[in-house]
């Protein structure tokens, strides 16, 4: 039985996992369920799955949920600020699925990785935050970590048995949609609106995510993540816009062999291999029919999408850079989302402060979080001044 707590359970991916759970109920024990403030779906899943904990990040709605929670449900509620960590720690926890969506989701990810659990990782940011660091503690605790994220879970999949992968491995692909804005002419993306980005034509995901896939930013991440997850310098990393979202990544060997996984873009997909690993489960997901797809690729326009070169310097130039881009990027993207700046406003943010900083030494989780305060201080006060 694998004893699991889903850390942000209300949002895309936590709902997906329990979507999974709820086909395979019988491998799997909740130990605890955390959301930032939708208490009323927290309710309904505390009832389904019975889990030993839950908790509501947000104070207001925490002390709703102690009014609210019906008697019937067992459930101990968990009001302390640290309870996503004890959530990813305790020693009861077997696996834990990081679906907290953004930097949120660093300290409770780091926290599963020095406790020895098995991470099953949708959060991004805490591997382009500190993926050297989390990548050196699964290295040295012998622990696990399952990428959910799409494309990385394509390439953790078709690396199963590739002992010598590491030698042999010439590059890896990222594909990428290219997000709602891939027919839109350059000099209209200045005045899309939040609605327009929102408007994801593959996969459905949280906001942050969304926004980000329409700036391609996204993919920046998810570059500067692969780099971390699969020990792969910049160079033997590439993106290529793939519209249907079929091909969730490639790896290229050195003998001109391609392995790919496909499939539908559903995120129950790669939750349910990483649910599953080393096993198989039913995830619920349609079959595809071959006879209808056309699966097409090209090369990123660079010009439309600044934000992509701009994580690939990120990443030659060294980890606080890449810290400071997911800080960077996360203001800019909630001051969009929040419409106090444009679309294009979020490239020129992200591409002014980054090239205005210097490299520091990251050394502890400690320098990371004090970086990423600096960094915010200095995104707010830029947004302030010329937005
Ligand atoms: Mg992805």
């Amino acid at each position: 039985m694998k004893i699991v707590s889903i850390l942000g359970s209300t949002g895309s991916i936590g709902i997906n996992t329990l979507n999974v759970i709820r086909l395979n109920k019988n491998l799997f024990d909740i130990f605890g369920l955390s959301c930032n403030k939708n208490i009323e779906l927290l309710i309904k899943q505390a009832f389904e799955f019975n889990p030993r904990y839950i908790y509501c990040s947000s104070l207001n709605e925490s002390k709703k949920l102690k009014k609210n929670l019906p008697s019937t449900i067992r459930s101990k509620i968990l009001y302390s600020k640290d309870s996503n960590n004890f959530l990813a720690s305790h020693q009861d926890v077997t696996h834990v699925v990081a679906g907290i969506s953004g930097s949120a989701g660093l300290e409770s990810t780091y926290y599963a990785a020095k406790e020895k659990k098995i991470i099953l990782l949708a959060n991004k940011e805490s591997m382009v935050m500190a993926g050297p660091l989390i990548m050196n503690l699964i290295k040295k605790n012998r622990n696990s970590i399952i990428p959910i994220d799409s494309e990385h879970n394509a390439i953790f999949q078709v690396l199963q048995g590739e002992s010598n992968s590491k030698k042999f491995l010439k590059k890896i692909i990222l594909t990428a949609s290219g997000g709602p804005f891939l027919d839109t002419p350059l000099e209209k993306l200045e005045s899309v609106t939040v609605s327009d980005a929102l408007n994801h034509p593959n996969w459905a995901m949280g906001k942050k995510v969304t926004i980000d896939s329409a700036t391609m930013m996204n993919k920046g991440l998810e570059v500067i993540e692969a780099s971390f997850l699969f020990d792969l310098p910049a160079d033997r990393i590439e993106v290529l816009i793939h519209p249907q979202s079929i091909i969730h990544s490639m790896v290229e060997f050195a003998d001109g062999s391609y392995l790919t996984q496909m499939g539908n873009p559903d995120m129950r997909t790669p939750i349910s291999f990483a649910l599953g690993y080393p096993n198989r489960l039913n995830s619920g997901v349609n079959s595809l029919n071959f006879s209808e797809i056309n699966l097409s690729f090209f090369q990123p326009n660079y010009e439309k999408y600044p934000l992509l070169p701009l994580a690939f310097s990120a990443l030659r130039l060294g980890h606080s850079h890449c810290i400071a881009l997911n800080t960077i990027n996360e203001i800019a993207v909630n001051a969009f989302l929040k419409k106090k700046i444009k679309f294009t406003s979020i490239y020129e943010i992200n591409t002014k402060i980054l090239n205005s900083i210097n490299k520091i030494p990251i050394n502890s989780i400690d320098d990371i979080f004090e970086y990423d305060s600096e960094i915010k201080i200095k995104t707010h006060e830029f947004i302030k001044k010329f937005y």
